[in-house]
């Protein structure tokens, strides 16, 4: 297969790691042309479709899955994004979550007074969300299926939340949630950056990185670019560190993560201020961007 750049169409790529942490079959390629870093071969949709309806991601992840610390991680991402978005929203708003997954953002949501509905097309989670959290999901594919008459300008806020580096068609797919949105309809999208910092800093984070299920590798340049040719405006854009310091450490001294975000108390200010400068500098570990 040929290589066909994701955000240009270039043909022309520089392989800069030959191998992802979960697949042998693919490598990570930078575009000659544009720079945009992503997976080769680049997965096709019935692909993508079949790695989620198995829960693949989860499972290659954490070679099990555990629901309870599942939904553990998932309170604490949350209540953080509530808060972080919380001044841009209304109760009387029609929200809906873009690949939501489970439906534990859906579940803390509504659990907050907010109306809000997802879209998954994984059957596994979605049967878990609808099922056992009581959520509203629907079963649409946006990359090759058309968008059902009753979903047009139907929605006043859209959440794509670690979801677009996952998206085989960026653009088209883009295009599809902006006829979803009414006029003067919010877009929140929030992806993981490829300028954060520890990629730099630890080898071993390096190789860990690169995976099967994230397929394009955005920093704040490539997603304003990609955005800009799908039709969006960014009104806001924020950078925020979602790992702590001990994190950090632990990879650079054990060569592995330290997901309890437990903190470094007696420390707090060594803590702050790692996580300040990072934002200031936008080589933290995500990017948020608020779209019209
Ligand atoms: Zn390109």
């Amino acid at each position: 297969m040929l290589f066909n750049c994701i955000m240009c169409g270039s043909s022309k790529s520089k392989i800069i790691k030959d191998n992802l942490r979960d697949s042998n079959q693919h490598k990570v390629v930078k575009c000659s042309s544009c720079g945009q870093v992503q997976i080769y071969p680049r997965p096709s949709i019935i692909e993508d479709k079949k790695y989620y309806d198995k829960d693949s991601q989860a499972i290659d992840t954490f070679k099990s899955i555990d629901m309870n610390s599942i939904k553990e991680r998932s309170t604490i991402e949350s209540r953080r994004r509530l808060a972080a978005f919380q001044n841009k929203l209304k109760r009387t708003d029609d929200m809906l979550e873009v690949g939501c997954g489970y439906g534990f953002f859906i579940k803390y949501m509504e659990m907050h007074g907010y109306s809000i509905q997802g879209i998954e097309i994984s059957d596994i989670r979605r049967e878990y969300g609808t099922t056992n959290l009581g959520c509203k999901i629907f079963n649409v594919n946006l990359i090759n299926e058309d968008l059902p008459k009753s979903f047009y300008e139907k929605y006043d806020v859209i959440f794509l939340l670690h979801v677009l580096e996952h998206i085989s068609e960026p653009e088209e797919f883009l295009k599809k949630i902006r006829k979803m949105l009414k006029k003067d309809g919010l877009l929140i999208i929030e992806v993981p950056n490829f300028d954060d910092h520890m990629l730099n800093i630890s080898e071993t984070y390096y190789d860990f990185y690169f995976q099967r299920a994230h397929i394009t590798y955005f920093n704040k340049e490539s997603l304003e670019k990609l955005l800009k040719t799908s039709g969006w405006l960014i009104y806001e854009f924020k950078g925020i560190q979602r790992y702590d310091l001990y994190n950090a450490l632990n990879w650079i001294i054990k060569g592995k993560p330290e997901l309890e975000n437990r903190k470094l108390d007696t420390l707090e200010w060594v803590e702050d201020f790692y996580r300040e400068r990072l934002v200031t500098e936008l080589s933290c570990d995500t990017l948020i961007a608020y779209c019209k």
